[in-house]
């Protein structure tokens, strides 16, 4: 099986969902990485240490925004080019959209929200959660080239130690593509690692009993070079942003350890974190869900408890 993976980068480097996506797909055949837009070149070698045996670059100036069309415009090219079986993305905002948008503009199936792929019989499988993630069905593709969008933090990078080479390669950019235009980007600010990123997250969920409770995590989180995540029914009620939200309609997140403050353990907070190394939940109900699944259970209040964790840890310094 030869497949395409789209990297996306940031800051320099590319992302590590792109990475582990890419991973992936080497383990399963021969893989090439796609990377788009402003400093392409620079940075699409180091994804030869992931499995890419070749990496298309592309820097035309129609790239340089974050935006969907021209990108859809850019892997059609090489999908034609390389007659590739598979285009893989990295679950994201732009990812899904670039996703779509190649499925409508090469009338090609995409099965999305994969948590794993294999090969049977040499065709590619996806595996994804259905029916509010009660259960796992596989999915296959009819036609080609089949396009997966893959679950954010289901597969980890692996680093192989290849090389890959770089090509350059030019598109043509239909019209109606370039029509967007980026009026303006505002990055959030955020003084630690982003929670796909994060080996730690600590989280918080209603049991925090307002908005200033996250002040607390937020040290704990500091003082563990951690990120910050939160529930739904926190985020709905606009204590904490959207943007951390981990469960079915949030992020999957599989850090080393995971810190549950004031968390039930919801179905829907489960699916997004039960990949996560180590779950420690603290909550003053003895009877919560959460602690049937988690692997350190500290029954009490997360008011008393979480500053002196924080204190705990800044004194091992
Ligand atoms: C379609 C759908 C999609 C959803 N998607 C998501 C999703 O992506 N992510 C998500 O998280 N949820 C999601 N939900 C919501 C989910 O069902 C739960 O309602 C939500 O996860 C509950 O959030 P919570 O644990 O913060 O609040 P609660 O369920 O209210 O739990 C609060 C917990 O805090 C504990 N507590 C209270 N005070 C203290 C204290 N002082 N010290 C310690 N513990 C304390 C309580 O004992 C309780 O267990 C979804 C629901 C639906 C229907």
């Amino acid at each position: 099986m030869t497949s395409l993976v789209f990297l996306e980068h940031h800051g320099g480097a590319l992302e590590k969902g792109g990475l582990g996506v890419l991973s992936k797909a080497a383990s399963l055949g021969e893989a090439a990485g796609v990377v788009l837009g402003e400093g392409a070149s620079g940075v699409a070698a180091a994804a030869g240490a992931f499995g890419a045996t070749k990496v298309y670059a592309c820097e035309a100036p129609e790239l340089a925004a974050p935006l969907p069309q021209p990108r859809v415009d850019a892997l059609e090219t090489l999908v034609e080019k390389t007659g590739a079986d598979a285009v893989l993305f990295a679950a994201s905002v732009l990812s899904a959209d670039v996703a779509s948008g190649l499925a409508a503009r090469l009338d090609a199936g995409l099965n999305w929200d994969l948590t794993d792929l294999s090969l049977a019989d040499g065709e590619l499988v996806g595996k994804r959660p259905a029916l509010g993630d009660t259960v796992l069905v596989d999915v296959g593709w009819k036609g080609a080239p089949k396009l997966g969008l893959v679950r954010s933090g289901a597969f980890d990078p692996v680093e192989s130690g290849g090389a890959a080479e770089v090509e350059s390669f030019e598109t043509s950019f239909s019209d109606f593509s370039t029509l967007a235009t980026l009026v303006e980007q505002t990055q959030e600010e955020s003084s630690g690692p982003s929670i796909e990123e994060a080996e730690i997250i600590v989280a918080g969920g209603r049991g925090l009993g307002s908005p200033d409770g996250f002040t607390m995590l937020e040290e704990l989180a500091a003082a563990l070079g951690g990120a910050v995540g939160a529930t739904r029914a926190v985020v709905d009620a606009g204590w904490y942003p959207y943007s951390t939200q981990v469960g079915q309609t949030g992020k999957s997140v599989s850090p080393r350890l995971y810190i549950a403050c004031g968390i039930s353990g919801a179905i829907q907070h489960k699916v997004g974190m039960q990949g996560s190394g180590t779950i420690v939940a603290i909550n003053k109900d003895p009877n919560a869900p959460i602690f049937d699944f988690c692997d350190i259970g500290v029954v009490g209040d997360l008011h008393q408890i979480v500053p002196k964790l924080t204190e705990l840890v800044r004194a091992r310094g």
